[in-house]
């Protein structure tokens, strides 16, 4: 694979990109399309582009190469869900779990090489960050894990490793790529985007993507109690951060999604789900209690069942929408950054 560092990944390049590079090369504008067409396919060499001339395809592949990352290791899960750790060519590891849910398959996609935000109970941030991904890396994971399970694959979160929001030339690239026609073609709405908070991104998100639905990691009902956790919280403040999450339902017109890992006797009690209910009140938002999952090496443990449960009907009773996230591939190392510690 070291021969490869040299070239480009051809996956990294949208189709005006990709016309600019066959004309250098000689060639007709029009394969392009069909160059990012077979891409989308998730072929793995260019012979396989089929109706693009011979002579094209050896040119292509002495400048670039198609970065479909390589599985390490792979973990299924009874409920069908698969976790893999993937490989780029410069041996960067990130993982991807392939999940099925009712209204179809989805995949949790790392936007970084491990993580610079720190939040305390999380793996993926435990070594620090190595780098971030690009957006056909990005889109690498979802073709892969495509070719890997054989089924298709309609909706992406962008909810692996990484801050999308630290990385986000990448995340752009990468909607952009697997948004446009003449490739994946997949619809703005099926895509999501987590982040831990970055505000200045948040504002320019809603402008640039008012369609991808955003999810805000909260975690806490208070700046005092947030900040314990995410070290994030010290650069924006609670208030700032719903501000802008208030701006952002306001600019878009879509509900936000908090998301809420469930800690035991850290952010558990009734004061916390009263507090958390009278910040959401009457407020287009989605809260979705992830119970902990607990991670070697940090002391946090996930919050007890009947805890979760009475924190659900506090934020229902105050007419707060919520949701339990369902766990998925509970019989395979579920905690996001694990399979990759685990090595
Ligand atoms: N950096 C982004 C996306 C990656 S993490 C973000 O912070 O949103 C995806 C979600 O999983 C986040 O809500 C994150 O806080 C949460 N998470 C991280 N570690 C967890 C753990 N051990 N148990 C439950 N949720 C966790």
């Amino acid at each position: 694979m070291a021969t490869e560092l040299s070239k480009k990944n051809i996956l990294d390049f949208t189709p005006p990109e990709l016309e600019d590079i066959v004309a250098e090369l000689g060639e007709k504008k029009f394969r392009a399309a069909q160059i990012f067409g077979w891409l989308a396919k998730g072929i793995e060499c260019f012979d396989d582009m089929k109706n693009v001339p011979a002579g094209l395809r050896s040119r292509l592949s002495e400048v670039y190469y198609i970065g479909l990352p390589e599985v390490v290791r792979k973990q299924e899960s009874r409920d069908g869900t698969v976790k893999c750790l993937f490989e780029f060519e410069d041996g960067a590891q990130v993982e991807s779990v392939f999940m099925k849910y009712e209204y179809g398959n989805s995949i949790c996609i790392s936007s970084q090489v491990g993580c610079r935000m720190g939040c305390t109970f999380c793996a993926s941030t435990m070594d620090g960050l190595d780098r971030s991904l690009t957006g056909g890396e990005m889109l690498g994971q979802v073709l892969a894990m495509r070719n890997l399970t054989g089924e298709d694959i309609g909706h992406v979160v962008v909810m692996g490793m990484g801050e999308p929001f630290d990385n986000y030339e990448g995340l752009s690239r990468f909607i952009r790529l697997i948004h446009d026609r003449k490739g994946y073609d997949l619809g703005l709405r099926n895509i999501t985007v987590s982040t831990c908070g970055l505000v200045q991104k948040i504002r320019e998100f809603a402008v640039d993507f008012p369609q991808v639905n955003l999810a805000v990691s909260l975690h806490a009902p208070n700046q005092e109690l947030r900040r314990r956790t995410m070290p994030i919280a010290g650069k924006y403040n609670y208030d700032e951060l719903m501000k802008a999450c208030r701006e952002y339902t306001g600019l878009t017109g879509r509900r936000i999604t908090f998301e809420y890992a469930v800690i035991d006797g850290v952010n558990d009690n009734p004061e916390c789900a009263r507090e958390l209910a009278s910040k959401l009140k009457g407020w287009l938002t989605h809260v979705n209690l992830i119970p902990l999952n607990e991670v070697k090496g940090r002391e946090y443990k996930t919050a007890k069942g009947k805890n979760v449960a009475e924190f659900k009907r506090i934020l229902e009773s105050n007419g707060v929408a919520v949701t339990v996230r369902r766990t998925l591939g509970s019989d395979i190392d579920a905690a996001c950054g694990q399979l990759r510690r685990n090595k």
